[in-house]
């Protein structure tokens, strides 16, 4: 028998997890962590929750899987409707999947046949941003626009037109109006060059997630953007599988610039963690041309399954009952102030940015000139590890085209009070100080 029979194990000292509770975690040993990240930026409404867990017994005592040719279910319309009065946009249609991954790929698939069936078979091209991540999966890589991700499949994937994602803190204009002008006409360049007829959509995230450390855009930059795609005919995707379910103080971030998308991917916060569930949301317009067409070709086994929308459905009304989506604005903003507190106090704080409960972190060499530390430091894994060695898990990304800091995400819980936030933040001042003490 192989000692270790596991594909993606990376390290070997990495603990085993036992059990969890709320904002914490404990592993094997009987160590205790605070999930500072909610995991992978998904367990929004904490851990070991009764009433999600009752739920998903309840509906495993009726009905675990039924597949959607043969039975609707109760559940899966619930939850299509309750997603749908949670938006204030024209999405009124909802197609459940099971990974962020595939919410992005079904929204790339839903673009293409509605061109088709609207006889402009060759718009089929995507304009994503640079840096961005969305998905793992051929299409969904495609469109992501991070380089070690990228680079192996690149010959297979159908790619994008990349183009430069705002970035408010290091940006070359004289100011943020300049910079955003100046991405917008950048946009305008690449989609004319490429063809403005050939292209379905373009696709971003409204609050950058893992790509880009929680970067924010503008009202400007989205209102900009969303000209481009009426201006040209194509339809602006967002992907909000990290952003979405009230993590950034909103149901969706989209609300924050308000702009909204023809089509929204989510995913993470939707099942928060206790079964895999995601979603595309679509305008009715565009699911009934793809209707008239001869319907969506396209579609995953475990698509809506009952257990899948009894979790999604319990983890929303956790949501609304305990207003979490209010609790993420307000702890957020609290959790903000104590993050530039530190960003003064420590060197290696290049920028805070980011909104609600989704706030990263980015590290510098020098804070004036704002050089990144050599990729050869890792400063975002040593930095993730002390926090861990300290019982403070928080999301670590490298930045590996020199020009930019590694960052590391802080993004609790939605359930968290401020008590809980003094804790993280005490963990992190910790965490910094011995970072300090290695990197200089
Ligand atoms: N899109 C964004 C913005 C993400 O952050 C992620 C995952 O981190 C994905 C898509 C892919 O989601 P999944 O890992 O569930 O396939």
């Amino acid at each position: 028998m192989p000692n270790n029979a596991l594909f993606y194990l990376t390290s070997n000292d990495m603990p085993l997890v036992s059990h969890a509770d709320g904002i914490y975690i404990w592993d094997t040993t009987g160590r205790r962590y605070i999930d500072g990240c909610s995991g992978a930026i998904t367990c929004n409404i904490g851990h070991n929750h009764p009433t999600v867990k009752r739920a998903m017994v309840e509906q495993l005592d009726k009905v675990a899987f039924s597949y959607r040719t043969q039975f609707e279910s109760q559940v899966a319309l619930d939850l299509a409707n309750k997603m749908v009065d949670l938006t204030d946009a024209d999405l009124q249609k909802v197609f459940f999947v099971g990974s962020g991954s595939e919410a992005v790929e079904s929204a790339i698939k839903l673009a293409i046949q509605y061109f088709v069936a609207e006889g402009q078979p060759e718009r089929s091209k995507f304009v994503s941003l640079r840096p961005s991540y969305h998905g793992s999966t051929m299409g969904a890589l495609g469109l992501t626009g991070y380089e070690p991700l990228e680079a192996p499949y690149r010959s297979i994937t159908i790619g994008s037109v990349k183009v430069p994602s705002p970035d408010l803190y290091r940006y070359r204009e004289a100011s943020v109006e300049e910079h955003i002008a100046a991405v917008l006409r950048q946009t305008e360049i690449a989609i004319l060059a490429a063809g403005a007829e050939t292209i379905a959509a373009i696709v971003l995230e409204p609050v950058g997630g893992a790509s880009t450390g929680g970067r924010m855009v503008t009202r400007t930059y989205m209102e900009g953007m969303r000209a481009l795609c009426d201006r040209y005919g194509c339809l602006l995707i967002m992907d909000e599988v990290l952003s979405g379910m009230g993590r950034t103080g909103a149901w969706f971030a989209y609300q924050h610039y308000g702009v909204a998308p023809d089509i929204l991917a989510l995913a993470k916060g939707l099942g928060s963690g206790y079964y895999p569930i995601a979603a595309m949301m679509a305008g009715k317009e565009l699911v009934d041309a793809v209707g008239r067409s001869g319907g969506f070709m396209h579609g995953h086994t475990y698509a809506g399954n009952p257990l899948a929308c009894a979790t999604g459905l319990a983890v929303i009304d956790v949501m609304s009952s305990e207003k979490l989506v209010s609790n993420a604005a307000e702890q957020g903003a609290y959790l903000r102030r104590q993050l530039e507190q530190l960003a003064e106090k420590y060197d290696c704080i290049g920028n805070v940015r980011g909104i609600g409960l989704l706030q990263g972190v980015e590290l510098v060499q020098d804070k004036v000139s704002k050089q990144p530390f050599p990729a050869a430091f890792n400063a975002f894994d040593r930095l993730t590890a002390l926090a861990k060695g300290r019982g403070l898990l928080i999301y670590p990304r490298r930045c590996l085209n020199g020009l930019e800091g590694d960052h590391v995400l802080i993004t609790p819980p939605l359930t968290v009070t401020a008590s809980d936030i003094d804790d993280i933040i005490a963990l992190f001042d910790g965490s910094l100080a011995d970072f300090e003490q290695v990197a200089r």
